[in-house]
């Protein structure tokens, strides 16, 4: 296990009605406790985090949006800004989710004015990246991760650098019920934390938390936060059960 504090994170994607949240909200805060060893990070939807954020306030828990938009205001109809997110209490947002890449035909240049954007209003960007099947079948696992990763922090102060989290979701493993091993996901995380040093520096590498998403369950976790590389998960489908989010979140107990 790495020495940065670990992460775990819900994504709720578009699951949960306002009501069903406030009350799924206040199950995590029983479940969770009041001193968790991991930071705990929650992201529902965009209509339900200014509720749900009245249910965590007063616990470890810390909220996350999905998506964001990368303009301050204006004529960008259905679309948030980072201010109005920071204003219901997010920490952190998620951008470059491969389902936003995929069905949204989000670029890197996009993801990365996002996240730019998140900064400049001090919040935290959680920048995913991961390859389909295909690039892992044709060996381009690494070129594709590399140039993600290289759109996410080119440019970037060390200082810069260190707000954001790197979430390495190889796309095959999300929702499929296939996890990539911990060998795998070592394997990328090793290599992107080995591309940071060389973007930006070696104490940023050390700093920065690479989470791992893709399928990660109560049973897969513990294996997966072994390796030296993984600080933590990006969760899909296992966060939108109390129990299995709990587990997740006490993986150490
Ligand atoms: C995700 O939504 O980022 C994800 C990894 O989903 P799942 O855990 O369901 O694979």
């Amino acid at each position: 296990m790495s020495q940065r504090r670990p992460l775990i994170a819900g994504n709720w994607k578009m699951n949960k009605t306002l009501d069903e949240s406030v009350a799924f909200a206040k199950e995590l805060v029983e479940a969770v406790g009041s001193t968790p060893d991991v930071d705990v990070v929650i992201a529902p939807t965009t209509v339900t985090l200014h509720a749900v954020s009245q249910v965590i306030a007063d616990s470890p828990i810390q909220l996350s949006a999905q998506n964001v938009h990368p303009q301050p205001s204006g004529a960008y109809t259905g679309e948030v800004s980072p201010a109005m997110l920071k204003a219901v209490g997010c920490t952190y947002a998620i951008v470059g989710h491969s389902e936003r890449r995929q069905y949204f035909e989000e670029s890197d240049a996009f993801i990365r004015e996002k996240s730019d954007a998140l900064r400049a209003e001090g919040v935290l960007p959680i920048v995913c990246i991961g390859e389909s099947l295909e690039e892992r079948e044709g060996g381009q696992t690494f070129s594709r991760v590399e140039a993600q990763l290289k759109a996410a922090l080119e440019g970037l102060s060390a200082e810069e650098a260190k707000t954001l989290t790197i979430a390495y979701e190889p796309i095959w493993a999300i929702g499929t019920g296939k996890t990539a091993t911990p060998a795998q996901a070592q394997e990328v995380h090793h290599f992107l934390r080995q591309q940071i040093a060389t973007l930006v520096d070696q104490d940023t590498a050390n700093s920065v938390r690479l989470l791992y998403g893709g399928s990660v369950k109560p049973s897969n976790v513990v294996a997966l936060m072994q390796e030296d590389d993984i600080d933590g998960a990006l969760v899909g489908g296992a966060s939108l059960k109390v129990d299995s989010f709990r587990q997740l979140v006490h993986f150490q107990s």
